[in-house]
């Protein structure tokens, strides 16, 4: 497969590291794959990621997609498993 080069442009490390955590993947761990072009550590990491998307696709309508890469970052609070994903994007926005 030479078309992972496209790729790069987008998400640079996709499969080198945690989509949500940017946790480094080893080839000996578990990878959990989401939409088949991003990887994550954990199920508990693809789920927060399946439920962002989810959230965005409700209230992100409006906003231009280039805003996806900054909204990871906030994520590292592992407690907003239990709460709803909004909560840390609105600190990104604020
Ligand atoms: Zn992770």
């Amino acid at each position: 497969m030479d078309t992972y080069w496209y790729y790069e442009s987008d998400e640079p490390h996709f499969l080198d590291s945690c989509s949500l955590c940017r946790k480094t993947l080893s080839l000996n761990s578990d990878i959990y794959m989401y939409r088949g072009d991003m990887a994550f550590c954990s199920q508990e990491c693809r789920q927060e990621q399946i439920d962002s998307d989810e959230t965005k696709s409700k209230t992100w309508k409006k906003t231009s997609s280039s805003s996806r890469s900054s909204l990871r970052k906030s994520s590292d609070s592992k407690d907003s498993v239990s709460g709803k994903t909004v909560r840390t994007e609105t600190l990104v926005v604020a």
